[in-house]
């Protein structure tokens, strides 16, 4: 399996650091607003390289964080006159029932900052005793120069970064590259206590603290939006490798930005849509079949068209899937096998899954995987009829559905039932009954059969439940 490596900015076959186990960690959002949906690319493409290597058979740890204190989060407080903590846990209840809503699979961990700040004294103490960090007045700043490997992974070097950057005269860094581990209580601000006062953390801590805590101390993978490679990632880098002396993540995985007429959509620039603004337009599932059309790599522009055209292909899969289970479930005569088409038929749908697994393998080119998905879509249309054998139907109905779930598309929705429609059926196989209407009563019995529903006749009534 071939993975590109931000790292050394190239695909690199995949070898992870204990066979049989992946340990990742993808840098999740601040909570501060409902998530937008460029936020919502890094969450469905990571989730999806999750599911294929699930589907690999390997075990896969994946740990995504809150950042629920920051000074976004503060502001918002102050304008509606509420608690941080209350800004940060309503909008990540909101951002977790958006991530159901997209069949983003909750992670093994969800750390959130302010549960981690012990962790995090504890690593900046490190970085301070090992000389990588160091105190004024209450701010402890990192201190860039000292790390020989810092710029490794954006490939910014650090006389570059600094040229024309002056120091202020009042400003505490030793150099203007130095950034923040900890920073002085402000009024007001949620604050902790530390060796060094009263305060609150720097943004980039976190992630070195949780990867380390849940994960070990050096681990396979390290995802996010590409916005994260300079400086987050790079400071993460710094912070726990000099911490821990040893290779902090093997692979680095970025995904390319969500565009709005080719501008990246960001809160800060106002030109967004927050999941929850398209899920009143279309289903969620149709978000994620749009994401995963194209390379996570490639920047990807959001309109209405391709959404449109993103509902017409997942509706194309769907009514293929449906158009199979209706002729699975149909009564008429199937003869057993066809011979040789059959056999033509079975090796194309092999050839067909390997060529998705070929594409997921290639560095997870879902449009590609996708593509093929459509091809195995084609190939049943024109060879399944209502004479195919159920052998051959439940082989595409499994090859189908199985490969779109390692994508985390949903083909077939589970006509649930409600407690009430259940009823109402029943009542009315009550009533055929009493008409002698014997093969209606039959047929709604089959019907709930078919839903999963079982029948009992008791003295008392009919009882039913589901199996
Ligand atoms: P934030 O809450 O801004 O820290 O972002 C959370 C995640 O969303 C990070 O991995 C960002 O890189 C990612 N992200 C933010 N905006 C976009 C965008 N327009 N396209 C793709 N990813 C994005
Ligand atoms: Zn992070």
């Amino acid at each position: 399996m071939k993975v590109y490596n931000t790292l050394n900015n190239r695909k690199e076959e995949f070898v992870p650091i204990e066979e049989g186990k992946v340990r990742m960690y993808v840098c999740g959002p601040t909570v501060y607003n409902y998530i937008h949906i460029g936020n919502a690319r890094p969450m469905i493409v990571f989730d999806t390289v999750r599911r294929y290597l699930e589907y690999k058979g390997y075990d896969v740890n994946y740990v995504s964080n809150f950042t629920d204190v920051d000074d976004k989060i503060i502001a918002k407080s102050i304008e509606e006159g509420v608690t941080a903590a209350e800004i940060a846990e309503r909008y990540t209840k909101a951002a977790i029932e958006d991530m159901e809503g997209m069949n983003v699979r909750p992670a093994t961990v969800h750390p959130k900052a302010t549960e981690e700040i012990d962790g995090m004294i504890d690593m900046i103490q490190t970085l301070i005793d090992k000389g990588y960090a160091y105190e004024k007045n209450g701010t402890v700043f990192y201190r860039t120069r000292k790390f020989k490997g810092y710029g490794k992974l954006s490939g910014k070097n650090l006389d570059d970064l600094s040229a024309g950057i002056r120091i202020a005269v009042d400003d505490e860094k030793e150099d203007p590259m130095d950034f923040v581990l900890w920073k002085p209580k402000k009024e007001g601000e949620p604050s902790w206590t530390s060796p060094w006062g009263e305060g609150r953390p720097g943004w980039h801590i976190e992630c070195s603290v949780m990867s380390n805590k849940y994960l070990g101390s050096s681990i396979d993978i390290h995802a996010g939006g590409e916005d994260l490679i300079f400086p987050h990632h790079e400071n993460e880098i710094a912070q726990s490798e000099a911490a821990n002396g040893v290779p902090f993540s093997n692979y680095w995985m970025h995904n390319a930005f969500l565009n709005i007429n080719n501008h990246k959509m960001s809160k800060s620039a106002g030109n967004f849509f927050t999941v929850k603004e398209i899920a009143a337009k279309y289903p969620l599932q149709v978000l994620r079949f749009f994401m995963l059309s194209a390379h996570y790599r490639s920047p990807l522009n959001f309109s209405d068209d391709l959404m449109a055209s993103a509902a017409a292909s997942l509706e194309r899969i769907r009514n293929a899937v449906s158009r199979l289970r209706f002729i699975a479930d149909s009564d008429t005569e199937k003869t057993s096998d066809n011979g040789s088409t059959d056999e033509e038929y079975r090796s194309k749908l092999l050839e067909l899954k390997n060529k998705f697994e070929a594409a997921m393998e290639d560095d997870f080119n879902t449009a590609d995987a996708i593509a093929a998905i459509f091809e195995i879509v084609k190939a049943a249309n024109s060879h399944i009829d209502s004479r195919s054998s159920a052998e051959i139907i439940n082989e595409t109905l499994d090859t189908i559905i199985s490969l779109c779930g390692i994508l985390g598309i949903i083909c077939e929705e589970k006509e649930e039932l409600l407690d009430a429609d259940i009823e109402a059926l029943i009542n009315e196989r009550q009533a055929a009954r009493k008409e002698r209407n014997f093969a209606r009563a039959d047929e709604i019995r089959d019907e709930l059969e078919k839903k999963g529903i079982i029948l009992e006749d008791t003295r008392e009534g009919v009882r039913w439940k589901r199996a």
